[in-house]
């Protein structure tokens, strides 16, 4: 399988340069030349698979340049670290099903992808005897997710930016009481937007970028989204079976359109009619909603919410959806996204039926999310953490009649301890994961935001080529 760029300068790229590269040249960002199309018989036959067969079955079929008994292991090692047998357990509410993504080593969506990212990177470095070093900003669950991502692993070392004091202690705990020497934790003063700007000013050094082999771990990596693709397969597949029911609808609570974008994939490769709908749950930081709803895709001010790993408003994937929206057209492509980096606007009322044929949006107000944990606690006793409520209150929203409905739980409510505790009268139980970070040695550099700072940072402490 060859991949090309959004933007139409690359047009064959291997899967493993697809990895590496994360942002084309011209940047855009990787898809691959053509999703494959599963015919039922196959489709039904992985039935019987467990999920990491199931994963080695979809992304195979995207993947041509990794020998198969090695994409075995490393997809076996990336889910050996999950706590459920299931690796992503269903569970059934009501009219509901919930698809729970959070039993990996951070309790997040996220550490489906990034386990296995984390794998993949060690893989072709040693193949290829490359190394390494990552950069990125977090405003939580990203940093985390990938410092236990590579942890340990010699060809890498990973700086993560945090925003001094500005992100929860369960997740601070959860990044800086990693003891492996590759990790560099790095708290700097300012907001996570600084810091953002900080390692986009960085990355835009090409010299320094190619001398320190920077690399990234953002959403934008294909094989990110490739890992995602595979829980709405598996959904598809056991839900269908419980219901006795062909079609299938997803909520998905959004912020970067990473997650979703990977079920508008799963919909292309499925046999017609799999995948019904595709609901896209946005907090009040709406820009995606008021996209799918009214063609209006202008930023506004990010707003802080509960749910603050969807606190964001240009959403790095949504390039990958107007590729296929704009028919395969880079050059409309390119025009667009210039524009739009521009003026901070698109307007797309030309879109709009075939827009709404892919997706249903709803945005969810703070007050909504509390009442709907409060009112799943009361009626379910199970306790929803607020990105998750946001997606179950859109599916609520836009359920068909006799279509079953799979909400993507996206982390464990005892991430947010503060929220959840406001809607269930009682703090979410910690899992032992969380509850032994207690009293942990932790290491963190504290920092001002600055350009030469942490430049200056990252070539003292960067790994150098042999
Ligand atoms: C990252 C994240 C999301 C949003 O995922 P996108 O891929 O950015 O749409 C939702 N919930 C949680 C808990 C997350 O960490």
């Amino acid at each position: 399988m060859q991949y090309l760029s959004t933007r139409g300068q690359f047009a064959n790229r291997s899967f493993s340069e697809a990895v590496i590269t994360g942002l084309a040249e011209d940047g855009g960002l990787l898809l691959p030349r053509a999703v494959p199309r599963i015919d039922r018989a196959t489709f039904e036959a992985w039935q019987k698979l467990s999920y990491s067969e199931l994963a080695f079955e979809v992304m195979s079929r995207f993947i041509d340049d990794i020998p198969t008994n090695d994409l075995k292991e490393l997809i076996n090692k990336s889910y050996a670290t999950f706590t459920d047998e299931q690796i992503v357990p269903l569970v059934h509410l009501g009219n509901l099903h919930i698809l729970e993504l959070f039993h990996g080593p951070t309790l997040a969506f996220k550490d489906i992808a990034l386990q296995f990212l984390g794998n993949l990177f060690e893989y072709l470095l040693d193949r290829d005897d490359g190394h390494l070093n990552i950069l990125g900003a977090t405003s939580g669950d990203t940093g985390s997710a990938a410092i236990h991502g590579v942890k340990g692993r010699e060809r890498i070392r990973i700086f993560i930016l945090h925003p001094h004091k500005r992100i929860s202690e369960v997740q601070e705990r959860q990044m800086t009481t990693v003891a492996d020497d590759n990790v560099y934790n790095i708290a700097v003063t300012g907001t996570f937007d600084d810091a953002q700007a900080a390692v986009k000013t960085i990355f835009s050094d090409v010299e320094f970028k190619k001398t320190h082999h920077l690399g990234s771990i953002n959403s934008i990596n294909w094989a990110r989204i490739l890992a995602q693709v595979v829980y709405y397969v598996y959904s598809c597949l056991h839900v269908a079976v419980h219901e006795k029911n062909r079609a299938v609808a997803f909520s998905v609570p959004t912020g970067n359109f990473g997650d979703i974008f990977a079920g508008y994939i799963a919909k292309k490769m499925l046999p017609e009619g799999s995948i019904s709908k595709l609901v896209l749950a946005t907090n009040s930081n709406d820009i995606l909603t008021r996209f799918v709803n009214k063609g209006d895709y202008s930023l506004g001010e990010v707003v802080a919410t509960s749910s603050p790993s969807m606190d964001i408003q240009a959403a790095s994937n949504f390039e990958r959806y107007l590729y296929y929206l704009m028919d395969k057209e880079p050059d409309l492509v390119r025009e667009a996204m210039l524009k739009f980096s521009v003026d901070g606007k698109l307007y797309m009322h030309n879109y709009l039926a075939h827009i709404k044929r892919d997706f249903a949006a709803s945005a969810v107000t703070e007050d909504e999310v509390q009442e709907t944990i409060t009112r799943y606690f009361q009626d379910h006793r199970y306790v929803l953490d607020p990105h998750t409520a946001v997606g179950v209150r859109a599916a609520e929203q836009h359920r068909d009649q006799g279509v079953p409905m799979v909400c993507l739980a996206t982390a464990h409510p005892a991430k947010f301890p503060t929220t959840v505790a406001q809607a269930v009268g009682q703090p979410p139980k910690l899992p032992a994961v969380l509850a032994e970070l207690e009293g942990k040695p932790s290491r963190c550099e504290v920092m001002d935001c600055s350009v030469d700072v942490l430049t200056a940072y990252i070539e003292s402490h960067a790994l150098k080529g042999s």
